[in-house]
């Protein structure tokens, strides 16, 4: 049966018009599902018996199981997700002073393969449906009983790949009748996937647009990201340029520095180089050591790095590390369990 979570307003306000039922009912369903956090039509007691029954016979609010979580020192949570089919992914909550962060994932595994990345090693099996995505924000709200102020797509998959279903999810994310988040705290994380960045460019939204980098040149980063040889340095950064000049709104560089590989004052200059006509700032991130070939750059040596690149006039932050005692880079809780 179809899953009412995968409804954005007008779609849930024009299904409940076909089928005879007085379409205004949609906001009392939102309300309940995303304001309420109730999982169930019986419960909605502002809705006539009939009418609850009636709706039953047509859709139901259907949660992925939780399969188990992991919690840090540090107050970050991570969550394994079980949908009907038995796929399974990983979100994590984040706790920063003062707010509470998401990391969802979009796809079950993921098929850019990048050489440092579990997910990537996985595979890939599935696009989750908006309202498989909404679920993971839901159940950890309803879990921690906690309301999520900000969404990142870094969990398990390319959110550009599954683009129509990420767009609805962010649709209900940021609609005031449903989980009323901010346009500017929800983040799509990307590794490149130039089809989607142009796309975006058009979307009457305005979310962060954030480019997994993580090399200066195209010999590196088509080393470790085979989406490169695809789309090489020269048409990623022309995209995002374009996408600047349409949006004029500041993007994020994500760039995890990996010991000996591109982490060198060289690799440094480089990037200032490339980046430099780009309105942007630069997360320079500490890898998550997943048994690849690569291993994390020593804190002084990252500290370096960053110092270069302000030095250079690059915004850069060495972004602070969240649950590291519980494995928190995605697919890794997914690898030990299954
Ligand atoms: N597919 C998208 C979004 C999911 S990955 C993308 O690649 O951007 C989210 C971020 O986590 C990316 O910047 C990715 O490069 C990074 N990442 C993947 N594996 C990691 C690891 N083991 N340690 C640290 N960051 C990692
Ligand atoms: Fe996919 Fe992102 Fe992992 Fe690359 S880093 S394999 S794009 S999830």
């Amino acid at each position: 049966m179809e899953n009412v979570l995968d409804y954005d307003y007008n779609s849930l306000y024009e299904k409940l018009k076909r089928e005879k039922i007085e379409p205004y009912r949609a906001t009392q369903i939102f309300d309940w599902i995303y304001k309420k956090k109730v999982s169930s039509f019986s419960v909605m007691t502002n809705l006539s018996k009939k009418l609850r029954e009636n709706l039953s016979r047509h859709l139901e609010v259907r949660f992925p199981e939780l399969v188990t979580t992991a919690r840090s020192k540090d107050g970050t949570v991570k969550f394994l997700w079980k949908y009907d089919d038995k796929s399974t992914v990983e979100s994590v909550l984040l706790r920063y002073p003062g707010r509470t962060s998401a990391c969802v994932s979009s796809q079950v595994g993921c098929a850019l393969g990048c050489e440092f990345c579990a997910t990537g090693k996985s595979g890939f099996v599935r696009n989750l449906t908006s309202g498989e995505i909404l679920a993971q924000i839901l159940g950890m709200e309803k879990a921690e009983n906690e309301r999520i102020g900000n969404v990142v797509f870094m969990g398990m998959g390319e959110p550009m790949l599954n683009y129509d279903e990420v767009m609805r999810a962010i649709r209900v994310m940021v609609d005031s009748k449903a989980l009323k988040i901010s346009q500017r705290r929800i983040s799509i994380s990307t590794a490149g996937v130039v089809e989607g960045i142009k796309r975006l460019s058009n979307e009457p939204l305005d979310v962060i647009l954030s480019i997994s980098l993580h090399a200066p040149d195209d010999e590196k980063r088509s080393r470790i990201m085979p989406i490169n040889q695809r789309y090489p340095l020269s048409v990623l950064l022309n995209a995002v340029k374009e996408y600047q000049s349409i949006k004029k709104r500041r993007v994020t560089f994500e760039y995890i520095l990996f010991d000996g590989f591109n982490d060198s004052l060289k690799d440094a200059m480089k990037l200032v180089e490339i980046l430099e006509d780009i309105n942007c700032n630069v997360n320079l991130i500490a890898y998550n050591e997943t048994g690849s070939k690569f291993k994390r750059t020593p804190a002084d040596k990252a500290r370096q790095f960053e110092e270069f690149l302000k030095a250079h006039g690059l915004e850069a932050v060495i972004r602070v590390e969240k649950g590291s005692d519980i494995d928190a880079a995605c697919g890794q809780l997914r690898r030990r369990i299954l």
